[in-house]
């Protein structure tokens, strides 16, 4: 028993690690097993993974756009990091 929470907890830990609730795939590995919990949550995106590394954000109309370019196709603004901190300053 007290592995089992232990194993639950580990679970709880990883799905944190992928931006996913903790204490839901805790709860979920307890219900399900920690086995199956953890299959779950290795099988989850990772929210950090949501946007590969050849797209990115744009920052004014948050559509995923191709990192290699530099003005959004969807806004028309400029894709450069300074006008994204300029933005947000
Ligand atoms: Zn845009």
């Amino acid at each position: 028993m007290f592995i089992w929470a232990l194993l639950a907890a580990v679970v709880g830990r990883f799905a944190e690690k992928k931006g996913q609730s903790a204490s839901l795939w805790n709860i979920i590995s307890v219900i399900c097993t920690p086995l199956i919990g953890f299959l779950f949550v290795a099988l989850l995106p990772s929210t950090s993974e949501l946007v590969p590394r050849a797209f990115r954000r744009c920052p004014h109309c948050l559509q995923t756009v191709k990192a290699n370019i530099d003005v959004c196709p969807y806004g028309h603004s400029e894709m450069s990091e300074e006008l994204c901190v300029r933005k947000a300053a």
